[in-house]
């Protein structure tokens, strides 16, 4: 053999997994047919997220003349935003390809199909490994009738690449997290937005008072948002793309203008193509390779990570199960024994969340409390302008063990980390509640909510 571990796609979960395994001793390789960082950082989460900080910076620019901060002219230079976001990718994945060199793991350059189950063909090389994991992550699901010319109906690939001029009006089909955070760019950068979303809540799964604050905080900056609507098909013509959008409920159909359409409807996992079914490993009707609590799959040495291996589909997540993956190969006692996987969409406000919603906490048979604390009771919110949101805590009447954390507002993705460590530890809202947290910041919302579920917060009526 000539590894101990091949680990095939260098994304969050791939690369993590290489680095673990190296890190245990083994000997690692990583085949990667693209670029290493994966989606994530090539074409997701850090491109995002640099767009998003630029988009955030013209809309305060407008907002600091409440504070008489004047600017003459905002005026963007889209080919240096453009190069700018480039240029932070280019250092990340530098900076992974060092990692993996330092940690003395062999890329391999190629896309990689399996021969039999310890050997992998990779481009014109043979590769053969006593453990393989699979961390190819996953692509944009599509819609037959808004075929993907990254030009007037892009994916979230072609979004990224903000053209000069700026379109007038952009569609996004989908509220999801993705929907929400490209429509939250281009009505920055001065589109004039519309989400549409086929079923009756953006942002599938979050907590449904939450939800609602948070599309009330987004339509404010003028983002349309309308639910149980699809988009049947479109016309090019001369004034721009004609789409035809359908009610779901009433059936009934009109046509909108837009110079773009954004198809983001969600994601499928990269399982086909790799020769998967001849070595025994078994993929669900949905795509994703089922695997245990270790990670491992139908074949036992075989591993699979990250996107293709299910939802839901997080950078973190991927990168923990990257993890538990090579120190389970290693002789580890570790599984992927999580309470919860955080999520965050990141607009301004950020909606994030961990833990059961409370319509999840009651289907489980808890007697729920919740607490709220609005931002703007929030001395700290008022001094960044961001009053806009909520933290709502839901727990267990019974035990007060806390249950979940949703929080829409400044921040909200930072102020999340010490309800995941909460609810790792199993935390109490009183545990939450006796902690000090720093004055004046944001954190104490979370502090006030715990409070709130005891109908003793300070700065808020405990109706
Ligand atoms: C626009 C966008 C924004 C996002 N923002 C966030 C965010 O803010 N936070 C977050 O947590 N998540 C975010 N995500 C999701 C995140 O990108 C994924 O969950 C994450 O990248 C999954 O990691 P992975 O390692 O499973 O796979 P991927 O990152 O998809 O990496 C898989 C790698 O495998 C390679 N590969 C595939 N098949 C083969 C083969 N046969 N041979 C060789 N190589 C192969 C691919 O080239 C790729 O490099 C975002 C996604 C998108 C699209």
């Amino acid at each position: 053999m000539d590894y101990d571990v091949l680990v095939i796609g260098a994304g969050p979960g791939g690369y993590h997994a290489a680095i673990r395994a190296a890190q245990l001793g083994l000997k690692t390789a990583v085949a990667e047919m693209g670029a290493v960082g994966g989606v994530c950082l090539n074409v997701g989460c850090i491109p995002t997220k640099a767009l998003l900080h630029a988009g955030e910076q013209m809309a305060e620019s407008k907002h600091a003349r409440e504070f008489g901060l004047t600017f003459n002219e905002t005026k963007l230079d889209v080919s240096k935003l453009n190069s700018w976001k480039e240029g932070i990718v280019k250092r990340l994945t530098g900076g992974v390809s060092s990692l993996l060199k330092g940690n003395k793991v062999t890329v391999v350059t190629g896309e990689a199909k399996f021969i039999d189950a310890n050997t992998v063909q990779v481009g014109d090389q043979k590769v053969t490994a006593k453990n393989i994991i699979i961390a190819t992550g996953s692509e944009p699901a599509t819609l037959p009738t808004f075929p993907i010319d990254q030009k007037d109906i892009v994916d979230s690939t072609g979004a990224l690449v903000v053209p000069d001029p700026i379109p007038g009006r952009v569609l996004c089909i989908g509220g999801g997290v993705i929907g929400f955070e490209f429509a939250h760019v281009y009505n920055n950068l001065g589109s004039k937005v519309k989400v549409i979303e086929f079923a009756p809540q953006v942002i599938p799964g979050a907590d449904a008072d939450a939800t609602k604050e948070f599309v009330k905080a987004i339509k404010k900056q003028g983002i349309e948002i309308e639910v149980r609507t699809k988009a049947n098909s479109f016309e090019k013509k001369e004034d721009g793309l004609h789409v035809e959008i359908e009610s779901v409920e009433t059936g009934a159909k009109r046509t909108e203008v837009f110079d773009r359409v954004l198809v983001a409807v969600g994601r499928r996992p990269r399982s086909r193509g790799m020769n998967l079914e001849n070595v025994g490993v078994k993929i669900s009707d949905r795509g994703f390779i089922e695997v245990n609590d270790k990670l491992q799959t139908s074949v036992p040495h075989i591993y699979a990570i990250g996107d293709v291996a299910g939802n839901p589909m997080l950078a973190h997540k991927a990168m923990k199960e990257g993890l538990v993956a090579a120190e389970v190969i290693a002789g580890k006692k570790s599984a992927m024994d999580v309470v919860a996987i955080p999520g965050v969409v990141y607009t301004s406000p950020e909606f994030a969340w961990v833990g059961l919603t409370e319509q999840e906490a009651k289907d489980k048979g808890y007697k729920v409390k919740t607490g709220v604390f609005p931002f703007a009771a929030s001395g700290r919110a008022m001094t960044l302008q961001s009053t806009d949101g909520f933290v709502k805590m839901v727990s267990d009447a019974e035990t007060d063990l806390l249950l979940g954390v949703h929080i829409v507002g400044p921040h909200a993705s930072d102020m999340l980390g010490e309800a995941s460590l909460g609810l790792e530890m199993a935390a109490t809202v009183s545990d939450i509640a006796l902690t000090i947290h720093a004055h004046p910041t944001l954190g104490e919302a979370v502090l006030e909510a715990a409070e709130h579920v005891h109908r003793q917060a300070i700065h808020i009526s405990n109706r």
